[in-house]
């Protein structure tokens, strides 16, 4: 399959490994963002391929929903005359006492869409239900969220609502950097937040922070090839954005993707699971939306959870401690039980070590 095939290709990944390691002469602490690179980093050993001065650690990835809102999510699905639609793994994720599968095993209507417009389409086709969709994620999802919402705003759907959890990932990288005990060096960004969002806000931080960025894609050569570019920087003292994954991601991003975002999005500050409230990272719906923000519309912004005081998740997702570090880590933690946030999504770190890394039992 072209873009795919040609990306894990053996006899292209070996030469990128010797080049890594005939340039590096000293220890480098490099880290990912993307749970997605961090499966593919674990899956293919590339962590016990690379040189051993060469260290790779696990950003926030992609389990960043935090619990209060599947606690919210859980909550209205829990209403009478209610849909609520997300997608399929997210019906698994717990939340302080179920999950939305347990929700639909009770009797809840909970369904599973491969877009927000699913949604929109269930809402028109029953008037008399309340549809909410659970929209969460990256900047990937934003555009596709907005869209819906601002065609149900255009056809005056009332019964649709959007319970957001959208998240930025350069806010992260910034508090990250900003953090005294941050030991990372260098950056992997994330392909398709950046096929979104384009490069500027990380030539931004990486002029702000001196810190190399380079933008990368999802398979093994696309990991080698950034990890490489990253060494290469680093060792000769420089701090530039580059693009490895020049076949989807443009200088300047999506921008109809960006205006759709824009009109129907504003930035707010946002928890991220395990990590607690960043400023300025997160979307939520503009004012003139409000009658679609299911926040609103079933009056659950006020609710809270809080995290197992066991779980480190912290710590591993600024890269400060590793999955096996975690005393619970396999033992009370599994993805069958998860404690938080990266056993609980299949992207995250904890699940990925789990899988790829548990020792024999
Ligand atoms: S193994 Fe479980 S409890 Fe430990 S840090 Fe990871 S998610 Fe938290």
């Amino acid at each position: 399959m072209r873009y795919l095939d040609e990306y894990r290709d053996s006899s292209l990944a070996r030469p990128l490994i010797a080049d890594i390691g005939r340039r590096v002469t000293r220890p480098w602490v490099l880290m990912e963002i993307c749970g997605g690179q961090t499966h593919t980093l674990m899956r293919y050993g590339i962590d016990e391929l690379l040189p051993r001065q060469v260290e790779l650690v696990h950003g926030p990835g992609c389990p960043v929903c935090p619990l209060e809102v599947i606690d919210k999510a859980l909550a209205i699905a829990s209403l009478p005359n209610v849909t609520l639609v997300s997608y399929g793994d997210m019906l698994r994720v717990p939340g302080s006492s179920t999950d939305l599968f347990n929700i639909k095993a009770g009797g809840g209507d909970v369904r599973v869409a491969y877009s927000p417009m699913e949604a929109v389409k269930i809402a028109r086709a029953n008037p008399t239900r309340r549809v909410v969709f659970l929209g969460i994620g990256f900047e990937t999802t934003a555009p596709a969220n907005a869209m819906a919402v601002w065609q149900a705003s255009r056809e005056g759907l009332r019964n649709f609502a959007m319970l957001a959890s959208q998240v930025l990932v350069p806010p992260a990288i910034r508090m990250l950097l900003e953090s005294p005990a941050h030991r990372v060096q260098g950056f992997i960004a994330p392909g398709h937040v950046c096929t979104v969002m384009g490069v500027e806000e990380y030539v931004a931080l990486s002029r702000d922070f001196r810190v190399p960025i380079v933008v990368g894609g999802f398979e093994p050569v696309d990991l080698l090839e950034a990890i490489s570019m990253l060494v290469a920087q680093l060792e000769a003292g420089h701090a530039e954005v580059e693009n490895q994954y020049a076949r989807s991601v443009a200088r300047e991003g999506n921008r109809p993707a960006q205006e759709i975002m824009a009109k129907v999005f504003e930035v707010c500050d946002r928890t991220w699971r395990g990590i607690g409230t960043i400023p300025r990272s997160g979307l939520r719906l503009r004012a003139e939306f409000s009658a679609f923000d299911a926040e609103e519309v079933f009056d659950v912004a006020a609710l809270h959870a809080e995290e197992p005081a066991e779980c480190i998740s912290a710590l591993v997702l600024q890269g400060l401690k590793k999955p096996t570090d975690c005393s619970a880590f396999g033992v009370r933690c599994t993805p069958a039980c998860p404690l938080g946030a990266p056993m609980v999504s299949a992207e995250g770190a904890c699940a990925a070590y789990y899988q790829y890394r548990r020792p024999p039992a």
